[in-house]
């Protein structure tokens, strides 16, 4: 509030990695005015992977060992099913 020195407030806090986070809060200045304020954009530092397909921490989407299983399944299920049409054209 005074403005003598720019600083940064670090805080700590708790939050749910399933949901998206706030870029910005409104911090309020005046209780009875709750114009008076302004929007500090936040920060985020060490905030953990965590994976939204397995729901596991430790590791983000893009490297998620149970999504890179189940999407090699697919398509080599899609591979034998191009390969059993392939195989009708072929005998008809
Ligand atoms: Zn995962």
């Amino acid at each position: 509030m005074q403005k003598t020195r720019g600083s940064v407030a670090k805080v700590r806090i708790q939050i749910d990695l399933t949901k998206k986070r706030p870029r910005h809060v409104w911090l309020g200045f005046s209780e009875k005015d709750p114009t008076r304020g302004k929007w500090q954009i936040i920060e985020y530092e060490e905030v953990p992977p965590y994976c939204l397909y397995c729901k596991q921490q430790g590791h983000f989407v893009g490297t998620c060992p149970m999504k890179t299983r189940y999407e090699e399944f697919k398509e080599r299920k899609e591979m034998e099913a191009s390969n059993k049409g392939q195989d009708k054209q072929q005998s008809t």
